[in-house]
C-alpha cells in the first residue's frame, strides 16, 4: 500500500478470487466454471467481432438485451448487461447502500457482497445460517435492511423455493431483494418472473457458469425498469462501454445455442449427484446442493488438509479459511472422468489418513 491510499481503501479487505494457476495443468475444480468449451458458434461470433475493435461497443447492447430479454421472457428496458455479474452486484450495492440503507445477507455466502458494502461503506449484518447450512427465511423478513441472497447459496448449494423468496420480496416493501441466480440453470427454478409483481426485486445471473462464458465476463441485472434506470445511473457514471463488443457477440450467439449449454448443464448435475452420493459413501458429510458444485466435509480429513492434499494430486478445489465454513472444502463440479478422478484420489488421501475407518462411518 501506498501512503497516498485514502483511508477508505486502505481499512478494507478486498476479495480473493479463486485460484488461476498458470504454473501446471491442475484438474481445476476450484471456481466453479464450466468443463465444456463455448459452442463453435460462440467461438466464430467472438472471432468475427474481432475484426471491429478498433471501434467502442454498443454502449446501450441493444441486441444483447433485447436477445437477453426474449430468452427470459421479460422486456428490454427491464434487463442491464454487465461485465459479468460481479459488475451488476457492484452496482447495486453502490445504487442502494447507504449510511442509512444497510444491507442483511447470510453468514456464508458469496464473498464479494461483504467487499461491495466495505466499498461503499455500506453498514451490514450477517445472518447466521440454520445449523444445516440452510436459510432461514423468516431471518429475513421485516429487516429494514437491503438484502443480498445466493440461490442457490454459495458455497452450501442449497435452494430456496421461489416461494420462499416471494414471502422475502414481499416482506420487505421499503428494500430492495437482490436475488443472486448465478448457479440457478443447475437444478433451481428461477424467480425472474417475480419483477413484474414487485418492484423491489433485482434479478442477476451470468453467463460464466452455464453458458461456458466465465472469461468472456457477461452478466445481467433483471429487475422493474425504475430500478434498471438506477443501475444504468451508476454503469453511465463509472464505465459506459462495459461489456465489449466480442463478448457481445458471443453472449447473443450463446443464448441462441441455449439448447447445448442447457444439456451440458443436465450433464454436469448428473455428475454432482454421482460424485456427490460417492463422496458420501466414503463418509463424507455432503450438502444437498443444486449448483455446480458440491460442498463436503470429512470427520477424518480437515478441510485446508484435504484441499492442501488434492493441490499435491493436481486437483484444484476451494477451501475457505472462514468460521463455519473451514471444515469443508468445494468442489466444483466437472466431466464424468475429472469427477472419478477425484473419487479416486480422494480414496487414496483417506487411506493414508486412517480411512479404512472411513468404511464404518
Ligand atoms: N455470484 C456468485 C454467487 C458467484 O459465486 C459468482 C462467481 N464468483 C458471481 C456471482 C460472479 O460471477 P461472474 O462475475 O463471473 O458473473
Amino acid at each position: 500500500m501506498s501512503r497516498f491510499i485514502c483511508n477508505g481503501l486502505a481499512r478494507i479487505s478486498e476479495y480473493v478470487p479463486g485460484e488461476q494457476p498458470r504454473d501446471k495443468k491442475y484438474i481445476k475444480l476450484n471456481t466453479n466454471e464450466s468443463p465444456f468449451a463455448p459452442s463453435p458458434a460462440v467461438i466464430t461470433a467472438a472471432a468475427k467481432a474481432a475484426a471491429g475493435l478498433n471501434l467502442y461497443s454498443d454502449p446501450e447492447q441493444s441486441e444483447l438485451t433485447s436477445v437477453c430479454a426474449k430468452y427470459l421472457g421479460v422486456r428490454p428496458e427491464e434487463v442491464l448487461m454487465t461485465n459479468g455479474s460481479d459488475e451488476i452486484l457492484n452496482y447495486a450495492f453502490a445504487a442502494y447502500g447507504d449510511k442509512d440503507a444497510p444491507f442483511v445477507f447470510p453468514s456464508l455466502t458469496y464473498g464479494f457482497y461483504k467487499v461491495f458494502a466495505d466499498l461503499y461503506n455500506v453498514p451490514f449484518r450477517e445472518i447466521p445460517l440454520k445449523k444445516d447450512l440452510s436459510i432461514d427465511i423468516k431471518d429475513y423478513f421485516d429487516t429494514g435492511a437491503n438484502i443480498a441472497i445466493a440461490n442457490p447459496n454459495a458455497p452450501t448449494g442449497l435452494l430456496l423455493s421461489v416461494k420462499d423468496i416471494e414471502q422475502i420480496v414481499c416482506k420487505n416493501p421499503s428494500r430492495v431483494v437482490i436475488i443472486d441466480e448465478a448457479y440457478i440453470d443447475f437444478g433451481g427454478k428461477s424467480c425472474v418472473r417475480l419483477i413484474n409483481k414487485y418492484d423491489n426485486l433485482l434479478v442477476t445471473r451470468t453467463f460464466s457458469k452455464s453458458f461456458s462464458l466465465a472469461g468472456g465476463r457477461l452478466g445481467m441485472g433483471v429487475a422493474s425498469e425504475e430500478l434498471i434506470k438506477d443501475l444504468k445511473k451508476v454503469k453511465y457514471s463509472t464505465n459506459p462501454y462495459n461489456v465489449n463488443s466480442m463478448t457481445a457477440a458471443a453472449g447473443i450467439a450463446a443464448l441462441k445455442d441455449a439448447d447445448y449449454y442447457l444439456s451440458n448443464c443436465r450433464v454436469i448435475a448428473e455428475n454432482r449427484d454421482m460424485s456427490g452420493a460417492a463422496l458420501k459413501k466414503l463418509g463424507f458429510k455432503v450438502t444437498d446442493s443444486s449448483a455446480n458444485f458440491l460442498f463436503v466435509s470429512h470427520p477424518l480429513i480437515g478441510g485446508k488438509d484435504y484441499y492442501l492434499k488434492l493441490k499435491e494430486r493436481g486437483i484444484l478445489v476451494r477451501h475457505f479459511d472462514k468460521a463455519g465454513a473451514s471444515e469443508y472444502v468445494r468442489i466444483t463440479v466437472g466431466t464424468a472422468e475429472q469427477m472419478q478422478k477425484l473419487i479416486k484420489v480422494t480414496e487414496e488421501i483417506l487411506a493414508l489418513n486412517g480411512g479404512e475407518k472411513a468404511e464404518n462411518i
